[in-house]
């Protein structure tokens, strides 16, 4: 006799990762002077920096860069004095 065990998925609770208190601006839609007005947009890695990564933006429609923006990664960073 096996009783069935109730198998319960059970969602964690995870809090997910803790909001910085920077309060990052993430922009979602610029305006694309090609398409000449307000458009959703895609975010590209460009480059991986020590000190953070930076993106750039691109039109979703026609793939115009819209901009760039650093993220600034919060690392532990020990200062030598
Ligand atoms: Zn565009």
């Amino acid at each position: 006799m096996s009783p069935k065990k109730a198998f319960q998925p059970g969602r964690k609770n995870s809090p997910g990762r803790p909001q910085s208190s920077f309060g990052q601006f993430e922009a979602s839609e610029l305006f694309c002077s090609r398409c000449r007005r307000a458009v959703p947009v895609r975010k590209r890695l460009l480059l991986i920096l020590p000190e953070g990564d930076k993106y750039e933006y691109l039109c979703a429609h026609c793939s115009n860069s819209l901009g760039t923006k650093m993220e600034f990664e919060e690392r532990d960073v020990q200062i030598l004095i």
